[in-house]
């Protein structure tokens, strides 16, 4: 694991900007209640959509990809730094990750790790049925609890053991925060993050829903180069570019906390919460992947082995 603790920004107090004009105050203070805002439009829709459309295959899909357009949108309104602005080069690359995720990543994490796990749930005769009749937000925030407690011991165990680090150092080389970043990174190192226990929960579909996309646009949010500082009672639950842009930062101490891509609430209790925010992100000099780089990483000391002549 390589990360020069070269110079990084940490800034100071809550980030906000938004001028110092009435109407730049006004802009600022209602966008720092959009991420907030999203979870409770998310919750309202899937609390209160009707059975076929939780069931329609194309509705999770649409609610997501709506999720990362319209936060990308408002990078464009409210923008955190002119460094992080997106180009074609991300754009595309994004993109990459977004079809990669929702297409090979979901698919590989369905067959090799969900359908085994329900099989093995249905095999033991394992029952929650209790879960089935506790309300609906009580149900969300088991699928959210349930969800990040495994991606955070995951991510911290790529952040603490070389093999796992070779997988996620990746991501890390991102050199700029954008809503889609969260999907890219090497795929086994995708794969692996994606796996959880929720399928050995019996949960109504709509509130799994629910629960992902809570979860997805937290973590978009969190990604994301839009000034919003959200309120304390969401911070103090939920990950924000301010605690993820830190945890991508040049300095390598500051990359070993906060893990949670979405329930900062975990790192608060295990001890790896940490105060501040970068606006320079990135590894080893701030070199940027390219996509054959990214899935070639893992493979490096294997490659570079075969390579070196024999001593
Ligand atoms: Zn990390
Ligand atoms: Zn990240």
């Amino acid at each position: 694991m390589e990360q020069l603790p070269i110079s990084y920004a940490v800034l100071s107090g809550d980030g906000s900007h938004g001028g110092h004009s009435a109407h730049g105050r006004t802009k600022q203070a209602l966008f720092n209640l959009i991420p907030p805002a999203y979870l409770v439009a998310i919750t309202a829709f899937w609390g209160l959509a009707p059975k076929w459309l939780v069931e329609a295959p194309w509705t999770l899909t649409v609610v997501t990809s709506l999720i990362t357009l319209s936060v990308l949108g408002l990078e464009w309104i409210n923008e955190r730094h002119a460094g992080w602005r997106m180009n074609r080069r991300e754009f595309f690359t994004d993109l990459f990750y977004v079809v990669l995720g929702t297409t090979a990543i979901s698919w590989a994490s369905t067959r090799l790790a969900e359908d085994p796990l329900k099989a093995l749930k249905t095999s033991l005769g394992i029952s929650t049925e209790w879960a089935m009749h506790l309300p609906f937000l009580v149900q969300v925030a088991m699928v959210v609890f349930i969800i990040e407690f495994g991606q955070y011991w995951m991510h911290r165990l790529m952040h603490n053991s070389t093999p796992f680090w070779l997988t996620h150092a990746p991501h890390h080389h991102i050199t700029q925060l954008n809503a889609a970043k969260g999907y890219v990174g090497n795929p086994i190192e995708l794969f692996l993050i994606s796996l959880s226990l929720l399928a050995l929960f019996d949960l109504p579909l709509a509130a799994v829903f629910c629960g992902v996309n809570v979860l997805g646009s937290i973590s978009t949010f969190a990604h994301a180069n839009v000034r919003a500082d959200p309120p304390k009672v969401y911070s103090l639950f939920f990950t924000t570019i301010r605690h993820h842009s830190l945890h991508h930062s040049t300095d390598y101490e500051s990359t070993r906390c906060n893990y949670a891509n979405s329930l900062i609430l975990l790192d608060r209790l295990f001890g790896t919460y940490r105060e501040g925010e970068a606006s320079v992100v990135g590894q080893d000099d701030l070199k940027r992947l390219s996509i054959r780089e990214q899935f070639a990483f893992p493979f490096r000391p294997l490659i570079e082995r075969i390579k070196s002549p024999i001593a």
